[in-house]
């Protein structure tokens, strides 16, 4: 018989007891190495360094770890936010951690949505609610800042407005020093909204320079 390898992932943290920042009620965020972009204020710098190691789970360690506040999340509602990083660069290991985790835990993916389609289609099965970073919505803003093309991104983002629903998307459109202005900002929340987008997160990135 073939044996199955199971699958495991670089995490750069895991982070309890977090209320009402990434999802609802109480939730821990775990956040995975490695992304699809490079942006320039990374909020998270660890995920795109490649020259540390950094501590790699298996989906069942990652519940053995978390399910210390089972009670908090059946409590109030909440549970557990992929964050990273891209977390849908990891679709297979979300799958199988929704497989084992309790029924009631809410799954918050936390994404630029700049991946394959597939690999949504895959986590968004098994997935709650989505805090979308769409960054900007103007092409050459987003490849200034990220050095990719917005294309999937926004793509990704039609598909998912379609079939999980505007109600469980939040869409993050940050002010950001030196690659977008308050009227280029506007005119993402104008794309966006013409889009179906309801719920909007608009803040500025702080940036030590
Ligand atoms: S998408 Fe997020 S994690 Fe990835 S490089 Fe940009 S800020 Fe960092």
């Amino acid at each position: 018989m073939e044996q199955q390898t199971e699958i495991t992932a670089a995490f750069i943290g895991v982070a309890r007891h977090r209320l009402r920042r990434d999802g609802k009620g109480v939730t821990t965020l775990a956040a995975f190495h490695s992304c699809s972009l490079h942006c320039k204020y990374c909020l998270n710098p660890a995920c795109l360094d490649n020259k540390r190691a950094f501590p790699q789970y298996t989906p069942q360690q990652l519940y053995d770890k978390i399910s210390i506040d089972n009670l908090y999340f059946l409590a109030t509602g909440g549970g557990v936010c992929f964050g990273g990083g891209e977390p849908l660069l990891h679709a297979d290991f979300i799958c199988r951690f929704r497989e084992i985790c309790v029924e009631d835990w809410k799954i918050t993916l936390e994404t630029a949505l700049n991946v394959p389609l597939e690999n949504l289609k895959t986590a968004a099965a098994v997935s709650d609610a989505f805090i979308v970073d769409i960054k900007d919505c103007n092409d050459a803003i987003y490849q200034l800042y990220t050095g990719k093309s917005n294309h999937l991104s926004l793509s990704n983002l039609e598909w998912l407005l379609q079939n999980a629903g505007a109600e469980r998307i939040t869409v993050r459109v940050p002010l950001i020093p030196d690659f977008n202005t308050e009227e280029d900002r506007q005119r993402s929340v104008e794309q966006l909204q013409s889009m179906g987008v309801k719920q909007l997160d608009l803040f500025t990135y702080k940036v030590s320079k």
